[in-house]
């Protein structure tokens, strides 16, 4: 299988090591529902363990949960609810959404709060070594100390101030050396929640947590560590600094990003109001049609969310369905074509418009039934099943009567 590396800018072949793969992806932090660009991301990595799995690897999937952050404790306080319970309900949702578009679950899903002792020993490891200072009570990653530092990325400087202050950083802090250093540490406000550490009671930085929990579950170097692409900086950048200065080296093999979902002429996100919720699309087509319409995009090129497009997404569920509900077979040697050239368009850096198109060819000769049996035949529900179950699209049983979208 071949993929795109970000750090190496190139489409190189993905090795698993002695046929395992450990995966870790990027998850979310739970204070507001599952949107469509939440969809894209996971449908990606789950595409990619499917094929893996079907390569006979064994696949350690682990996504992470960010259950104590600025947002949540935000969201908690004008519900006048405990954190936790929103994070809690949030996340329920969100693996039923996940569900419910056919995600196979993670193997792992570690929450933040659950490890922040391993944090704070990380973040004392940095500090002992020179790569992290202290300001009352909060702690700082010196990123003068790591030369490094943006390469995953390639940014310059301006540009990487500039994506810290968007992205929720702020880069004029006057307790930061340099306006590139990030938080590892942060003391809790009154009536906030907060860890006791030797700097203050207070609370990890989002970066501390990805590198203490990804390696926390899978060693190093992890094989594959993914997310959307607005993670690379500074999150991924920084995750990488955090492990790489105190010799958690190489970190990762292979990184993955997935391009961002539009919509109204802008990238998905809450700030903008411009969210389209898995949940809402769910009312209206089945799940399947869901991975449809994501799997006709491919991960690294950015597109917008549309109407029309799900509908010609359900038009296709409906051919699929129709050719796999009928009585025709293909021959086993077209029917391994098929196979052969939808696996070839995956493991060509995850084709999977390509992959779609092979599928509508076998629907297609299926449904027109033009095929007489050479090597013995192959049931329609079996060619299609095997190709639309490795993009995740294969309707579960009770859903499969599921008619055409309102
Ligand atoms: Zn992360």
């Amino acid at each position: 299988m071949r993929l795109y590396d970000t750090a190496r800018r190139a489409v190189v072949p993905f090795q698993p090591r002695d046929n395992r793969v450990g995966m870790y992806v990027c998850g979310i932090t739970p204070y507001d529902a599952a949107h469509m660009g939440h969809a894209f991301a996971y449908h990606v990595f789950d595409v990619i363990a499917r094929r893996l799995i079907l390569l006979d690897v064994d696949v350690h999937h682990v996504r992470n949960i960010t259950d104590v952050d600025d947002d949540i404790l935000r969201v908690a306080r004008e519900r006048n609810a405990d954190y936790r319970t929103v994070g809690d309900a949030q996340v329920q949702r969100f693996d039923r959404d996940m569900a419910d578009i056919g995600l196979l679950p993670v193997d792992a899903a570690p929450r933040a709060t659950m490890h922040v002792a391993e944090m704070v020993r990380w973040i004392a490891r940095l500090h002992e070594e020179g790569y992290a200072y202290e300001q009352a009570g909060w702690v700082f990653f010196d990123t003068a100390k790591f030369p490094r530092y943006g390469r995953l990325s390639g940014l310059d400087v301006a540009t990487m101030t500039a994506l810290s202050r968007e992205r929720g950083a702020d880069p004029d802090d006057p307790r930061k050396h340099n306006p590139l250093d990030f938080v590892l540490w942060q003391q809790s406000a009154a009536g906030e929640p907060s860890w006791p550490s030797p700097w203050s009671d207070g609370r990890p930085g989002w970066h501390i947590e990805c590198s203490v929990l990804s390696t926390g579950e899978l060693g190093h170097p992890i094989d594959l560590h993914g997310g959307g692409d607005d993670l690379i900086y500074p999150h991924h950048d920084s995750e990488i600094a955090q492990a790489e200065a105190i010799g958690v080296a190489p970190y990762v093999t292979h990184w993955v990003h997935v391009a961002m979902v539009r919509h109204q002429g802008e990238k998905m996100s809450k700030s903008l109001r411009n969210l389209v919720f898995v949940r809402d699309v769910l009312e209206r087509v089945p799940g399947p049609t869901v991975r449809i319409l994501l799997a006709a995009h491919h991960y690294r090129e950015s597109w917008t969310y549309d109407e029309d497009e799900l509908r010609e997404a359900d038009e296709r569920r409906q051919r699929y369905h129709v050719a796999m509900q009928s009585d025709a077979t293909l021959d086993s040697d077209d029917a391994q074509d098929y196979e052969r050239q939808f696996l070839e368009r995956l493991d060509d850096d995850l084709d999977t418009p390509g992959a779609l198109r092979i599928i509508d060819l076998a629907a297609a000769a299926l449904t027109h039934g033009a095929v007489r049996s050479r090597g013995g035949p192959v049931k329609a529900e079996e060619v299609l099943g095997r190709l639309l179950d490795t993009i995740g699209a294969r309707a579960a049983r009770r859903s499969e009567s599921v008619g055409p979208a309102a």
